[in-house]
């Protein structure tokens, strides 16, 4: 079926909730772009908080976090640029996109990761340590049986997973680095809404990515500078 253009000749029209939107060549562009740009400093950055580390602790929580903050923007790109390049190869471009939305549950588990391992939590945050990798699983398990057909489900998956660990969080002894998390937590939520608006914004997609990196950033700067740069002395009660 021939595509029709909306208002705007960089946006196509809004599809039915059950159909995927199909990004303008433009849009493709950004939508790899605003991700690939963030694969070398996530990388730079995971390295920084491995070498600032002082013992295993600090190192694997490093490794963790690296890792799931790298896979985020190397996986999205990989899928954006099969996406728009390769979009022919349909069963190769539904496994990225299952991919792209699967390392959303283990880039949050692993953005929390250092602070529950690190911090003084109380009794609630040790079982939240691997509480956040179960609730990861299921969503990916979640996403390879019913992947896109419920998006209501997975958007409330996505913001439960977001937000229930954030609770153990606010109630730790130590609040430094409080105010960034929550920042970053708001960047994410004022994203979501573009994520929904593909269609209705032009270039909604890329917009939401540069959403992500922002909350990503912000709680990058607190965990460097809360957890390595100036690690609090009481946490070594907890390991
Ligand atoms: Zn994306």
């Amino acid at each position: 079926m021939k595509e029709t253009r909306g208002v705007f000749w960089f946006m196509n029209n809004r599809v039915p909730p059950n159909k995927r939107y199909q990004p303008t060549e433009y849009e493709h562009a950004a939508n790899c772009a605003t991700h690939a740009l963030w694969i070398i400093p996530s990388l730079l950055g995971s390295s920084v908080l491995h070498f600032q580390s002082e013992d295993q602790w600090e190192r694997l929580s490093a490794w963790v976090y690296g890792a799931g903050l790298s896979s985020l923007f190397i996986i999205s790109t990989l899928f954006h640029t099969v996406a728009w390049k390769k979009s022919h190869l349909r069963s190769v471009e539904h496994c990225f996109h299952m991919c792209d939305r699967m390392v959303i549950y283990f880039f949050i588990a692993a953005s929390y990761a250092p602070w529950l391992n690190l911090r003084e939590l109380g009794p609630w945050g040790c079982h939240m340590r691997w509480l956040v990798w179960v609730m990861a699983s299921f969503g990916t398990t979640y996403v390879f049986f019913f992947h896109e057909r419920y998006k209501i489900t997975e958007l409330i998956c996505y913001t439960v997973m977001g937000v229930f660990p954030a609770l153990v969080i606010l109630s730790m002894p130590e609040q430094s680095g409080l105010c960034e998390l929550l920042v970053g937590g708001a960047c994410y939520c004022l994203g979501m809404v573009f994520f929904k608006s593909d269609g209705i914004v032009p270039f909604a997609h890329a917009i939401w990515h540069l959403f992500v990196a922002m909350g990503a950033s912000v709680h990058y700067y607190a965990i460097w500078k809360y957890l390595y740069a100036q690690p609090p002395n009481q946490v070594q009660t907890s390991r």
